[in-house]
């Protein structure tokens, strides 16, 4: 900008002095505009400091010198020059700077013209031009510095906007909660310029439990055991306008943390758990802005552990018999397919079931449904599981129990006995031979179970052969 302004002044230098009639002058002042204002152009003030353009504005300063002693005072002139550098100066030096070039912008203006002995009224326009031209400077300046302020504080929103999306984005292709709680104190953490953030979720039983931190300092965790600190963060829970100043100074005390935040992590409905901020050293508070893009991705993360709470239930509903609330046929097919050699399966059938409904009713016969399931799920180890795969029938899967799948088939059949419920049942045993298809596996303990069946009900069979079976 100041290049620019010395060789302006350079070019349009010489038609003044042709309208002024003294064109026969030398042209010292335009040459060295000129000269000064290509090689300011090209020099790389980026890398220099900035007080290095005071250099500019000395030249500015020195080519009135020059002016004047070589074409005379010219008081309207001098004051759309000082006005236009002063300005420069404020823009580019920022605020006080043009104060502190009023002194010797005043030497530069009035020495000259006492030298060429220039009349009384030249010099005291000074009076007027140096004043007004510093207060314009200043007035540049305050005006540069509000415009970089407000260029500073769209960039950090818009940084703070892109760690949202990034974060939204994030939290939308997560399909674990776990995941998400991590996920959201990073984000938080990321969006409050903060050290450490920690997720709380509220599990059942009205405990908050730490899921997901991001910088989260494992001493800060025991606070969380104080009964005053889950008493304040259930109150954060449920409330919609935040922890009052006091609270909130409390958490800091117990976590020992600064610029503490707490965000309810709500998403349609009740509050899922909190987003705890916080810093090790005091600093800035933070803006309106940010406070409202926080809300917004506390928001995001309760959707998110919504929509993951909710396809959880859904896919283990889509996987349960909803009578006995053991796997249901779906989930059965699910299980055949990763049979292997060894796993022992049992078909379970009760014994004269449509009796039990007959004689003692349908809701007799559910209960009776329910008593099996439950005896069924109660007795079987951790990596067992239970089937219902029709009406009356169920499968039992054990992974690598071989030989011992019948005594365990064996032992359910007697203990079921022992409890002398309304009827007996029956099992066929299959251990899932190398080389064969879960679908044969089935088919021999089918196979089992019809023998046992044929051979007088309330009896355990182990596959086809006659020879296995067990009262
Ligand atoms: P078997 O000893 O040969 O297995 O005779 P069963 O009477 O148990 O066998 P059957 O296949 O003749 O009858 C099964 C009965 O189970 C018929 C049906 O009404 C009953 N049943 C099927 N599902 C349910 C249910 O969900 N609840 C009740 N209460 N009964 C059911
Ligand atoms: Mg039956
Ligand atoms: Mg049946």
């Amino acid at each position: 900008m100041a290049a620019v302004f010395f060789m302006l002044s350079a070019v349009l230098g010489p038609l003044f002095r042709l309208a002024r009639g003294d064109s026969g002058a030398p042209l010292t002042a335009e040459c060295g505009a000129v000269a000064f204002g290509l090689v300011a152009l090209f020099l790389p003030w980026d890398r220099w400091p900035q007080r290095t353009l005071h250099v500019v504005a000395a030249a500015g300063f020195a080519l009135k010198v020059v002016t004047t002693l070589e074409i005379g005072a010219s008081p309207w002139v001098y004051s759309l020059h000082y006005l236009m550098l002063f300005m420069w100066i404020g823009a580019a030096l920022g605020p006080r700077v043009p104060l502190l070039w009023s002194l010797p912008a005043a030497a530069s203006y009035v020495v000259p013209i006492l030298l060429i002995g220039g009349d009384r009224a030249a010099i005291a326009s000074a009076s007027l031009v140096i004043p007004a031209s510093v207060f314009t400077g200043e007035a540049a300046a305050w005006l540069t510095t509000q415009l970089r302020r407000a260029e500073r504080l769209s960039q950090t929103r818009a940084q703070t906007m892109a760690g949202l999306v990034d974060a939204t984005l994030a939290l939308a292709a997560s399909q674990d909660s776990d995941e998400l709680a991590r996920l959201t104190a990073l984000g938080s953490a990321e969006l409050y310029r903060a050290d450490c953030a920690l997720v709380l979720l509220d599990d059942a039983g009205g405990v908050l439990r730490p899921a997901g931190e991001a910088g989260w300092k494992e001493h800060a965790l025991q606070a969380l055991e104080e009964p005053t600190v889950a008493a304040l963060l259930h109150e954060a829970l449920e409330s919609d306008e935040g922890l009052p100043a006091g609270a909130v100074a409390d958490l800091e005390a117990a976590f020992g943390l600064h610029r503490l935040r707490v965000l309810p992590l709500r998403g349609s409905g009740d509050a899922l758990g909190v987003a705890i901020v916080g810093s090790f050293s005091e600093g800035t508070p933070m803006e309106q802005f940010t406070e409202y893009v926080a809300r917004t991705l506390a928001t995001q993360a309760g959707l998110g552990f919504e929509r993951v709470e909710s396809a959880r239930t859904l896919r283990d509903e889509s996987l349960r018999d909803p009578l006995t609330a053991v796997g249901n046929r779906r989930s059965a097919e699910v299980a055949l397919e990763h049979l292997k050699p060894g796993d022992a399966i049992a078909i379970i059938d009760l014994d004269h079931f449509k009796r039990v409904n007959d004689n003692y009713g349908h809701a007799a016969g559910d209960r009776a449904l329910c008593a099996l399931a439950d005896h069924l799920r109660c007795s079987v180890r951790g990596p067992d599981s239970v089937f219902r795969i029709g009406g009356e029938e169920f499968m039992v899967v054990l992974p690598a129990a071989r030989g011992a799948g019948l005594a365990v088939v064996r032992r359910l059949h007697q203990r079921w006995r022992a409890q002398e419920r309304v009827t007996s049942f029956s099992a066929g045993v299959a251990i899932a031979a190398p080389g064969e298809t879960p679908e044969a596996s089935l088919a021999r303990a089918d196979a089992a179970l019809y023998l046992a069946k044929r051979e007088g009900r309330d009896r355990v069979v182990l596959e086809a052969s006659p020879d296995d079976e067990l009262a």
